[in-house]
């Protein structure tokens, strides 16, 4: 057990989770971060490190791995412990106080602050053959460097906002691009379809709606892919060294789920305070459900400081809960 009991444990080290772990340093409290991957940064870190996001205050636009080296400068100015590498796998009451149970041991805390995300990273398959075979064999969910796709012949399939970022982002560093989505509609930002379609127009990619993947083919590694129009049936086979599945993630809280808080499709529910139903349990970003929820880094930021400031009153009633604007705080004086 380690016995340095803290006031505010997160759990989950992504943007909302280390913007939580800054709002706890700034109000004053004692607090430790625990994150099952080996490093910071969440779903930015982990799955798209070098695309530009465009809608965080304060940039016209800033690469995801930037936004987390600053997120995480900001977060660690105060000191917080860090625990990497680490699932928490129970989360249990003991009076005045929660133990959460890694396989590493067992951290105390006053109270905590899910930022958990949509859980493990678990991409949707696509269900044909090849695809299990050829994971990260030139089958790929995520792009941690574009550099991989340079030269390559890539397909990517999907039609939501992940496919058709990384159509723009890939698009002038492969061989040949094809897009391979199963309907003609979209589920992405309106300025993305946009430069998508004019890219098709332009012939700089290979745009086929309507289309689905039948098999992916190679001896060692991929070499060829047969998609079919889901129209007609009609086989087409094409080269293709890279297929990058963005046909979205299952979300699976994991071990969250047996933890006694109130989840509902794969969230846990959270009332204005960001509190959960388990008095001394906060939630914060993609994990949280109510009305109105946005899956947005924006929202998680906004979300993190509501819940830490009411974790902050709950540790301590005589606490405000505002927190008063930064400037005049005497914690970036010293
Ligand atoms: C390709 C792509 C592009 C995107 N582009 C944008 C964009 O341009 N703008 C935008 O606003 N949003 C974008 N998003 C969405 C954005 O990434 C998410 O909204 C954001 O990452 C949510 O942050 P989070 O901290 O809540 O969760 P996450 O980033 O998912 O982090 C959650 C962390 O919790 C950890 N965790 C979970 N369970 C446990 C446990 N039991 N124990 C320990 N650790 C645990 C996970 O390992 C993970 O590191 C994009 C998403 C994708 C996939």
């Amino acid at each position: 057990m380690a016995d340095d009991i803290r006031d505010i444990t997160i759990i989950g080290g992504g943007p909302t989770g280390l913007f939580a772990a800054f709002y706890a340093g700034m109000r004053g409290t004692s607090c430790r971060i625990v994150d099952s991957l080996p490093e910071l940064g969440g779903q930015l870190t982990a799955l798209y490190p070098e695309k530009y996001i465009y809608d965080v205050g304060g940039f016209a636009k800033v690469l995801a791995k930037d936004l987390v080296k600053g997120l995480v400068e900001q977060a660690l100015q105060f000191e917080p412990d860090v625990v990497l590498d680490e699932q928490v796998q129970a989360l249990d009451s003991a009076g005045d106080h929660f133990v959460l149970k890694c396989a590493g041991g067992l951290y105390r805390t006053r109270t905590v602050v899910i930022a958990g995300g949509k859980g493990a990273f678990e991409p949707m398959p696509l269900k044909c053959p090849g695809y299990e075979e050829f994971m990260h064999n030139g089958v790929e969910y995520a792009v941690r460097d574009p550099e991989m796709f340079r030269g390559r012949k890539v397909m990517i399939v999907g039609g939501g906002d992940t496919a058709l970022d990384f159509v723009i982002m890939l698009k002038d560093v492969a061989d040949s691009l094809t897009l391979v989505h199963r309907r003609d509609g979209w589920r992405a930002h309106e300025a993305t379809v946009t430069l998508v379609e004019r890219a098709a127009e332009a012939e700089e990619i290979d745009l086929r709606t309507f289309y689905e993947v039948r098999a992916i083919h190679g001896e060692s590694s991929v070499e060829r892919v047969t998609i079919f129009d889901n129209r007609t049936e009609k086989d087409t086979t094409l080269e293709c060294d890279a297929v990058l599945s963005c046909v979205g993630f299952k979300p699976d809280l994991g071990p969250i789920k047996s933890w006694g808080l109130k989840v509902e499709k794969n969230r846990i529910l959270v009332d204005s305070l960001m509190a959960t139903s388990v008095s001394g349990v906060f939630a914060a970003g993609d994990v949280v459900d109510y009305e109105g929820k946005l899956d947005l880094i924006a929202t998680g930021f906004a979300e993190a400081a509501v819940a830490v400031n009411n974790a902050v009153h709950h540790v301590d009633p005589t606490a405000r809960v505002n927190p008063g604007h930064s400037t005049n705080m005497k914690v970036f004086k010293e």
